[in-house]
C-alpha cells in the first residue's frame, strides 16, 4: 500500500528523512514512531503529497506520487483517511456535519451522504449523538468523531498523527480497538504514535524513526 525506496526529505540544510525504505503491504497495520522531530509527521506528509521528497520514490496503492498531475491529487487524498491528536472539529458544526464535510467537499447528495455519515457513525458508537455539538462530548467522544470524518469516505488507507495524544490509557485503547475494526476489513493502517506502552502491548510491526533514519531492531516493516 505504501513503499519508500530511498527516501531523502531536506527542509533547507535540516535533514528530515534520510535513505528511508520501508513497505506497509495492504490491508497491514503499523506503528511509526521515535523521538519529536524524528520525522513522523514529515513521512505522513509525503504519503499525503502535502510536501514532496527532496530524492527517492513514495509509491501509494501502486501509484508513483512523482509521476501524478496537480488534478490527480485530490482522488490521490480521497484514497486516505486522516486521523490527528487535536481532531480539528469544526466547534459550531454538529457531530454529523462534522462527519458529512469531506463528502460535501466529494459532492455527494445529501440522502447519501446521510445514509454514509449513520454508518461511520454507527461505526464509532456515536449513532444517538448526531445532533450534538462537539464541545458537550468526551475528549474521547470527540477523537471518535473524528475518525468517522475519516473513515466516512471509505479510505483505503488510515493515517493517524498521535491520535491517542490527549487520552488516558483507557480511553487510548478503546481508539486503537476502532482502528484495529477498521484494519480487520481490509483498510491499511499507519499510526504515528510516541504512547511506547501502548505499541508494545499490540501485536502489530513498528517503523521506528531516529534523527530522520529508521533505526531500532530489524523489523518486518523494512527491506
Ligand atoms: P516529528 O513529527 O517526528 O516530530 P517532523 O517530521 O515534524 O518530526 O520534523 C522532522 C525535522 O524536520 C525536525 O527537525 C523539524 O524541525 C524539521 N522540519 C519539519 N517541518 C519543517 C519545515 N516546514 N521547515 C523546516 N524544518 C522542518
Amino acid at each position: 500500500m505504501i513503499r519508500f525506496e530511498q527516501v531523502n526529505k531536506k527542509y533547507h540544510d535540516k535533514n528530515a528523512l534520510v535513505n528511508t525504505n520501508f513497505h506497509l503491504r495492504r490491508g497491514d497495520m503499523a506503528f511509526l514512531t521515535g523521538h519529536s522531530g524524528a520525522g513522523k509527521s514529515t513521512l505522513l506528509k509525503l504519503i499525503m503529497l502535502m510536501e514532496r521528497p527532496s530524492s527517492g520514490k513514495v509509491i501509494v496503492d501502486r501509484q508513483d506520487l512523482s509521476q501524478l498531475k496537480r488534478t490527480q491529487v485530490p482522488a490521490h487524498r480521497r484514497k486516505i483517511g486522516l486521523v490527528f491528536q487535536n481532531h480539528q472539529l469544526l466547534m459550531d458544526y454538529s457531530v454529523f456535519d462534522n462527519v458529512a464535510l469531506p463528502l460535501k467537499i466529494s459532492g455527494y447528495n445529501e440522502r447519501d451522504s446521510g445514509r454514509r455519515v449513520r454508518a461511520a457513525l454507527d461505526k464509532v458508537g456515536l449513532l444517538e449523538k448526531e445532533r450534538l455539538l462537539p464541545q458537550v462530548l468526551s475528549s474521547g467522544e470527540q477523537q471518535r468523531v473524528g475518525i468517522a470524518r475519516a473513515i466516512v469516505n471509505k479510505p483505503k488507507l488510515i493515517l493517524a498523527d498521535e491520535p491517542t495524544g490527549n487520552l488516558d490509557p483507557a480511553l487510548s485503547t478503546e481508539i486503537m480497538r476502532l482502528f484495529q475494526q477498521f484494519n480487520q476489513v481490509g483498510v491499511s493502517v499507519l499510526i504515528a504514535s510516541h504512547d511506547l506502552g501502548l505499541i508494545q502491548r499490540l501485536p502489530h510491526p513498528v517503523i521506528q524513526l531516529d534523527q530522520g533514519r529508521i533505526s531500532g531492531p530489524p523489523s518486518v516493516m523494512r527491506q
